[in-house]
């Protein structure tokens, strides 16, 4: 991401595109303040305070998805690749890691011979990561 290709309708300043930068790398959502933690890390220095308005700011103008997933008392956040997924929760850590198939597709199939219009869904799994399994 660059300053060229930055989001229509949005003021750029530095901030904002160093968080939204961290946004587009991640693998799997993440809380305000692990966002947080990595830009730090990236040497760059913007407070938290800051990472939550500017993730609200996003989460408005829809290039950001805010997630309450079960059993999590903060939200997380993810880059807004207008693509749907789901996810798996870790109960005991709580990582989260992004499914990147649906396996509801087969299941809807049978819905809609039953005349019912789907318009989405929702699909959590929780259990234990590959850490936490032992
Ligand atoms: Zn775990
Ligand atoms: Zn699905």
């Amino acid at each position: 991401l660059t300053r060229n290709d930055w989001p229509e309708g949005i003021k750029w300043t530095k901030q904002r595109e160093i968080v939204l930068t961290v946004l587009e790398n991640l693998c799997d959502p993440q809380r305000a303040a692990e966002i947080y933690l990595t830009t730090e890390r990236s040497g760059q220095t913007v407070c938290l305070s800051t990472v939550y308005r500017i993730l609200e700011l996003y989460v408005q103008r829809g290039l950001v998805n805010k997630l309450n997933i079960m059993n999590q008392d903060t939200a997380v956040y993810e880059f807004n690749r207008l693509k749907h997924k789901h996810y798996a929760v870790c109960m005991r850590c709580r990582k989260i890691i992004t499914l990147e198939s649906c396996p509801m597709n087969e299941f809807f199939q049978e819905l809609g011979d039953n005349d019912f219009q789907i318009l989405g869904h929702t699909l959590e799994v929780y259990g234990y990561c590959k850490d936490c399994r032992m």
